[in-house]
């Protein structure tokens, strides 16, 4: 796990977002430091209010980029003008990517007792703890072993208990939510999905976590088709490739090889007409060729997922990847700095093609100042400014029209 250092500038909006980016990082065994020199990652969370304190911004970057091996720059500068940053050494990405980011491309890891939790409107259930796979990189695996899955029944229990509590959203996690009911010979995500859509009354929306390629590919057409016939599921699918090369990801030990993971894009294109595809790459890993590399940002020009991690590789102590060669870092960094313009260009298209359109959401948070985080049905986050007047607070249901966007998310007005 990592040692982090985060630096905060701004309102106490800004504030609460460093707030819940330590949290997650806790939650996941990251380790706080003070002082970039210390850390393997430093997050520096930015203001954007006058000029003065951009070019402060700026400078202060530069700075952590020249102490750290890995530099995550968010907040509303790096949201608003994440060009900015173009000459620095760092990764521009919005508050809720970062702590995926600094995982390491490992999965995450649900909360210790793996119990529901309700936030605000949103209900966390994991609904299995362990996976299947014995990544080379991963360290998360030696805490959470092989996948043990409840019975479906009580999971839809549980998914009732948080909708009666008052959650709007239930997001379903686990380290790898495709393998749920692997253990007991049959992948069961499909029927959990739709039992909690069937037999749960209330108005309410769901998010499927992480699901690595190996385990959806075998159940693609069935978990596809229940995406279709469900509007309380978010036609969202966060499937992390890792790489765009075989050669990459058979040494990576993932358990699944390019072709399917286009395969279950390709499925999901056939049965829904608008959904958000969610990937992961690490770039830099030690095996990675130049040739390798540019696999990786072959398959994602060719698959345009909507929302990208970008992870530059590093060591994480106890595993078999620490113990081979390094590639320089200079090189891992021109690699990470060329998927991620890469990755702002095809989210902003994405984000770019919504604008003008109407869209049903869901109220999830609060934003910065007088704003509220909205979600359509495919998982894209929209803001609409001066929430008050609009009369909108987490947990309503809206149509709103998207009037513009920025990198990696989009704004509306309600209609
Ligand atoms: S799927 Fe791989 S990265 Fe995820 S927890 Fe298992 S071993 Fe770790």
């Amino acid at each position: 796990m990592a040692r982090y250092h985060i630096e905060t500038y701004g309102c106490t909006s800004n504030r609460g977002e460093s707030r819940e980016i330590e949290r997650r990082l806790r939650d996941a065994g990251h380790r706080k430091v003070e002082g970039a020199g210390a850390a393997d990652v430093a997050i520096l969370n930015t203001c954007t209010v006058v000029e003065k304190t951009e070019r402060n911004m700026l400078r202060r970057a530069e700075e952590l980029a020249d102490e750290t091996a890995d530099l995550y720059v968010t907040g509303c500068m790096a949201l608003a003008q994440g060009d900015e940053f173009g000459d620095v050494d760092a990764e521009v990405l919005h508050w809720d990517d970062v702590p995926q980011a600094i995982t390491n491309g490992e999965c995450p890891t649900p909360t210790p007792d793996a119990e529901p939790i309700l936030d605000g409107v949103i209900g966390i259930l994991p609904i299995a703890r362990g996976c299947m796979s014995n990544c080379s990189y991963c360290i998360t695996k030696h805490a959470t072993g092989r996948v043990d899955s409840p019975p479906v029944a009580e999971n839809v229990e549980k998914a009732r208990a948080l909708v009666h509590a008052g959650a709007k959203e239930i997001r379903i996690t686990g380290q790898d939510t495709g393998v749920y009911g692997w253990d007991d010979g049959e992948r069961k995500l499909p029927e959990l999905l739709d039992r909690i859509c069937t037999e749960i009354d209330g108005d309410f929306r769901v998010r499927v976590g992480m699901a690595n390629p190996g385990g959806v590919h075998g159940i693609r057409e069935e978990l596809a088709s229940v995406f279709a016939e469900h509007e309380e599921l978010y036609n969202f699918l966060h499937a992390p490739v890792q790489s765009g090369s075989d050669d990459v990801l058979e040494h990576m030990r993932r358990q699944h090889r390019v072709e399917q993971y286009v395969e279950i894009v390709e499925t999901f294109d056939d049965y829904l007409d608008e959904w958000t595809l969610a990937t992961d790459f690490i770039v830099g890993y030690p095996t990675e060729t130049d040739a390798n590399h540019e696999m990786s940002m072959a398959l994602l020009r060719e698959t345009r997922p909507e929302k990208i991690n970008v992870t530059r590789f590093s060591k994480r102590p106890g595993t078999d990847a620490a113990d081979l060669k390094g590639l320089g870092g200079t090189l891992k960094k021109e690699r990470s700095k060329a998927m991620s313009e890469l990755k702002r260009e095809v989210v902003a298209e994405a984000y770019e093609s919504m604008v003008g359109t109407e869209r049903d959401v869901l109220v999830t948070e609060e934003g910065t100042g007088d704003s509220v985080k909205c979600y359509d049905g495919a998982y894209r986050q929209i803001i609409v400014q001066n929430a008050d007047e609009h009369g909108l607070e987490p947990g309503d249901f809206a149509t709103v029209e998207v009037t513009g966007h920025q990198t990696m998310y989009a704004f509306g007005d309600p209609v």
